[in-house]
């Protein structure tokens, strides 16, 4: 059985209404646009739904529960709108600045993302580097009072919508491939330009864009923590970040599960419903067993994250298990709908579309295999049967 407090029973009935009045009436609009209109962060943010964990003075609630967000990604699931991902900006890029930013840098920017003015996006990925960041090119170069930024991003999420991306360069190229620096750069900054929006799959609200850095000059204000420790600052974020992706797996298979099994409840095949069917009930049986299963185990790194005991092996074989549990839930989902499922009037086609990045994003399922790989085979792994 699954424990919220009542505080946040009761935030998930006013998120509900929130997505229920302000973002599905207008989902479809966004799909043929190609991108969320940045009023529904404003909204969002109005009634508090953005930036939970900063403190009071920061627009925030000051309260660290990740089961807040949990909550979030759970109704969005409910909604069927995954493309107003806002704990990208809320809980993934956010805490960068919450926990390596200075007193100055929180009070300047977290307010205005507390309140939706500011829409946040991350980028490390390039052209020629995504699951091995050492391989990347963007460099920030010291100058004196400010550094100079030059590279290129690739696959950005908000990418067209961010006033503030938190971009990933390397400091000390020739000699240190891990020194890397976390920018802030601000919308505006002569020599940022946004590249094409990117066609995709899925996600069609979504904007996936290019960016271009071409000698910005950002202050030394403007870099978070030490301009050496970006990639150690990444790291420590990449767990959260593989987890609200394990949050979002599960949620998306229980919407994809749920409307499976009303399709084969309505469908009619050789004079009888689809679900009395005994291979209907045994695949679904055993896909209901995985999801429950991985549930169990996504919300025990929910209590672990809490608890500041959630390390990168836990949070990958998080993102594994509930990603491939996804996709199997998904490619059988279209399996049962027939025809249907291939037609994108129905929602199993576009959820199918929507989930299938999802071992890709966040780090790919074969990365995570890595992570866990090299684990088990460390001076620090403990058999279960010690
Ligand atoms: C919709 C979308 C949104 C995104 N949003 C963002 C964002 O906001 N910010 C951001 O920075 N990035 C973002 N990304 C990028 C994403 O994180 C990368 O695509 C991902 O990390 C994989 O990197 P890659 O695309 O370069 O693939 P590659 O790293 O080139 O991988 C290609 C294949 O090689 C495999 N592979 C790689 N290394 C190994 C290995 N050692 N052993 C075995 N197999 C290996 C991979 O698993 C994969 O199957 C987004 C991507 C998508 C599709």
């Amino acid at each position: 059985m699954r424990r919220f407090t009542e505080d946040q029973s009761i935030f998930r009935e006013a998120y509900r209404r929130f997505l229920e009045q302000e973002i599905v009436p207008n989902m479809e609009r966004w799909r043929k646009a190609g991108v969320i209109d940045r009023e529904a962060y404003r909204k969002a943010g109005e009634q508090g739904f953005l930036m939970i964990w900063p403190d009071e003075q920061y627009g925030g609630m000051g309260d660290t529960d990740f089961r807040f967000e949990q909550i979030i990604i759970e109704e969005i699931a409910r909604a069927d709108v995954f493309e107003f991902f806002a704990p990208l900006h809320s809980r993934l890029v956010g805490p960068y600045i919450g926990k390596f930013g200075n007193d100055e840098q929180k009070a300047r920017f977290l307010p205005r993302c507390a309140s939706g003015e500011t829409i946040l996006a991350v980028a490390m990925t390039e052209p020629d580097a995504g699951s091995d960041l050492s391989g990347m090119r963007s460099t920030a170069l010291d100058m004196g009072d400010h550094y100079v930024l030059n590279g290129a991003k690739t696959y950005i999420s908000n990418g067209l919508l961010a006033d503030v991306v938190v971009v990933v360069a390397k400091t000390d190229p020739q000699n240190n491939p891990h020194a890397m620096a976390l920018l802030l750069v601000e919308r505006g900054m002569p020599g940022f330009e946004r590249g094409r929006k990117l066609e995709k799959m899925g996600l069609q609200a979504q904007d996936t864009a290019e960016l271009f850095f071409s000698n910005v000059k950002v202050p030394k204000t403007h870099v978070l923590g030490d301009p050496a420790k970006g990639f150690h600052y990444l790291m420590q974020g990449l767990a959260e970040e593989r987890l609200i992706a394990s949050v979002q797996n599960l949620a998306m298979a229980h919407k994809a599960f749920d409307i499976t099994r009303t399709f084969v409840m309505e469908r009619k095949v050789f004079g009888k419903p689809l679900s009395a069917q005994q291979n209907t009930q045994f695949v679904l049986a055993d896909v209901s067993a995985d999801i429950d299963m991985a549930q169990v185990y996504v919300d025990q790194c929910v209590s672990w994250l809490n608890a500041g005991e959630l390390d990168a092996v836990r949070a990958a074989r998080a993102k594994l298990l509930s990603s491939e549990i996804l996709w199997k839930m998904l490619d059988l989902g279209v399996q049962l709908h027939g025809g249907a499922g291939y037609m994108l009037e129905y929602p199993i086609c576009r959820l199918f579309n929507d989930g299938r990045v999802m071992r890709i994003l966040a780090g790919t399922s074969e990365v995570m295999k890595l992570i866990i790989g090299r684990s088990l085979f460390s001076d620090s792994y403990e058999p279960f049967l010690n």
